[in-house]
């Protein structure tokens, strides 16, 4: 994917989120020098099976588990600092060595305890289906100009005054919510203070970090959390995340100009997932669509949740092409489809007899929307040991090349198994 023309490459989701943009990251940071995620706190739950280990990684770039690579979290990124050394610790106990190349920007919000408090008492969060982190009013206060960020930590005083502020704000919203719970700002202090010595040491002004090393020509990979469809702008809104997920938001999310990115890499399932509420016009009812969460093992990574899910949605993701420039696709998990009679792709919505192929923001039109499909013969074959296109059988390339001519992005990878080595490279 890198090469002399494309030095800074962002990796987003196309869909709904879990396309496998782990996986994707960390075959890709094999050959970057950077790693830096842009956006989202850590209800973002990347896997990655390397061996007999699976790692889950919820805030640190899973280019970590590369050594040498340096990552980095921007400062569009809510920052949990527990989860955060709760995840170092589990690499460095299971041999990654993280020394001298994480760094966090100083300039991200931190997600506190009475932000987590607040969502898991807030009646909206739970009808959004968040994952109950904090990280919606991490973000409310960052843009209400109420957070406390990373450099805070460097001034006590302030920092005092910046809690203040919010754990005021947050007993306000507990108070308007019925809950008996309050914030004590004491043990907020206590707690920032005692994470500070460790914390600190990580941050950096990472736009310049990045900024510098690509005027050195590095191989930089931007790292999105969650997908297309969830961003705050151009997602199902309500049923978004609070960040930008897609292409635009990593410029912003780093600290680097829109035009110092060169490429942009969607991740797609070769079927659609999504967890919580909200639209999805495919979803495949009943037994079928049991099946395939079974096949697919689609459980949350971070909650455990099931998650619903559709057939390929071309709609959507030609969306997703145009409002992140997706200058290719990888298609992941085309082996979960293996075993399946027939496959149905959505290439158009039918809404009170009229066919529509863009993707509309009036979610009313989505719940009238009749998907229209196209149906292909199943494959009934093992793809799983496949390594180039010739591999698969014809009625899988069929199904993908179909796929790039709805959605206008050739495919640049196809993942056929949770195995690093489990990857077709398109052109390679
Ligand atoms: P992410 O947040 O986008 O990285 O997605 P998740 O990590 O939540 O979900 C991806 C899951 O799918 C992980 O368990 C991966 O190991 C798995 N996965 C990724 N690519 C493939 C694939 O090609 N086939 C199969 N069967 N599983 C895959």
């Amino acid at each position: 994917m890198f090469d002399t023309q494309t030095r800074t490459l962002v990796v987003v989701g196309a869909q709904w989120g879990d396309e496998g943009k782990g996986k994707l990251v960390d075959v890709l940071a094999e050959q970057a020098d950077w790693v830096v995620r842009y956006q989202g706190g850590a209800n973002a739950g990347h896997t990655v099976h390397i061996g007999e280990v699976s790692f889950v990684l919820h805030q640190i770039p899973s280019g970590i588990l590369h050594p040498g690579v340096r990552c980095a979290i921007g400062n569009g990124v809510v920052l949990d600092p527990d989860t955060l050394f709760h995840e170092i610790d589990e690499l460095v106990s299971d041999g990654i060595d993280v020394e001298g190349r994480l760094y966090v920007s100083e300039r991200a919000h931190l997600v506190l305890p009475y932000h987590k408090l607040v969502d898991a008492e807030s009646a909206a969060s739970k009808a959004i289906g968040t994952t109950g982190r904090g990280i919606g009013p991490a973000y409310e206060d960052k843009i209400a100009r109420r957070g406390v960020r990373v450099l805070d930590l460097r001034h006590p005083e302030r920092l005092r005054e910046l809690l203040e502020r919010g754990a005021a704000h947050a007993n306000a919203q507990l108070s308007t919510f019925g809950s008996p719970k309050r914030v004590d700002v004491g043990e907020t202090m206590a707690l920032l203070e005692r994470l500070a010595p460790r914390l600190l040491p990580l941050a950096e002004d990472v736009g310049l970090c990045v900024h510098r090393a690509q005027k050195n020509g590095a191989a930089v990979l931007l790292e999105g959390a969650q997908g297309s469809l969830l961003d705050v702008d151009h997602g199902t809104y309500p049923f978004v995340t609070s960040s930008s997920t897609t292409s635009g938001g990593a410029a912003i999310g780093v600290g680097i100009a829109p035009t110092a990115i060169d490429a942009v890499l969607g991740v797609v399932k070769a079927y659609t997932t999504r967890v919580g509420n909200g639209p999805l016009p495919t979803e495949i009812a009943g037994a079928l669509g049991e099946e395939v969460r079974r096949l697919g093992n689609e459980f949350g990574a971070t909650t455990g949740r099931a998650r619903r899910c559709g057939w390929f949605d071309a709609v959507v993701v030609r969306y997703a092409t145009r409002v992140n420039g997706l200058t290719g696709l990888a298609m992941t998990k085309l082996d979960v489809l293996d075993t399946l009679e027939r496959v149905a792709l959505c290439t158009g919505y039918e809404v009170d007899g009229e066919l529509f192929t863009e993707f509309p923001g009036d979610l009313s039109m989505l719940d009238r929307a009749v998907p229209r499909y196209e149906w292909f013969e199943g494959w009934r074959s093992d793809t799983g040991a496949a390594r180039k296109l010739s591999d698969l059988p014809d009625n899988a390339r069929r199904y993908l090349d179909r796929i790039q001519e709805l959605v206008e992005a050739p495919i640049a990878y196809v993942s056929v198994g949770t195995r690093r080595d489990q990857i077709i490279g398109v052109g390679s």
